[in-house]
């Protein structure tokens, strides 16, 4: 669960662009996600990490909205380094929180918290319904949740997208497989 108060964000206008050329673009509907892909390289190799437990952490980026309606910007993410994390479950403590808010505003000064994601170790696809709860907190429309699931059978990870408090999914998932331990390299699926 994560207990973080989401701060409200006030969107910008902006049209948005057709891609970024670094990031992800997750759509649904009119609804676009673009996530910068070493942010979502660096949360499976921190889920790789966490090994058989489930970590949790913030993510940063802005709203925006244009003709079509609202879109987000996910630039970077912060693993929380205090959560109590185990096979299925994991939680942020208050400690957590603070450091969330101090990456915020010590590194990303004109950016917001904007979700939170956790991981799935177990290769578990999709949110359980604890995850749909926990994001029933993040009220607004624009805000996200990622899931990485870590599928370890075929060394594939792939970071779902949810939006708002109904927890719409957000398609294509992103992919990638990870070489052993000699090839410290992410190889992004087709
Ligand atoms: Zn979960």
């Amino acid at each position: 669960m994560f207990n973080g108060k989401p701060i409200k964000n006030e969107p910008h206008f902006r049209t948005r662009p057709d891609f970024i050329p670094k990031y992800h673009k997750y759509s649904s509907g009119a609804f676009n996600l673009f996530a910068s892909k070493s942010m979502l390289q660096k949360m499976i190799a921190h889920a790789v990490k966490g090994n058989r437990c489930e970590i949790i952490g913030t993510l940063i980026g802005r709203p925006f909205y244009d003709t079509k309606g609202y879109y987000s910007i996910l630039t970077n993410s912060a693993l929380a380094p205090f959560a109590d994390g185990t096979y299925g479950t994991v939680t942020t403590t208050f400690k957590d929180e603070q450091f969330f808010k101090w990456v915020q505003e010590a590194y990303h000064p004109t950016e917001d918290i904007l979700g939170w994601y956790h991981s799935h170790p177990m290769n578990l696809e999709g949110y359980s319904s604890v995850d749909r709860g926990n994001q029933s907190k993040w009220i607004e429309p624009y805000q996200i949740g990622l899931l990485v699931v870590c599928n370890y059978m075929q060394n594939k990870f792939t970071v779902m997208a949810y939006r708002g408090p109904e927890s719409e999914l957000l398609l294509p998932s992103y992919s990638v497989y990870k070489g052993g331990p000699e090839i410290e390299q992410m190889t992004e699926a087709a």
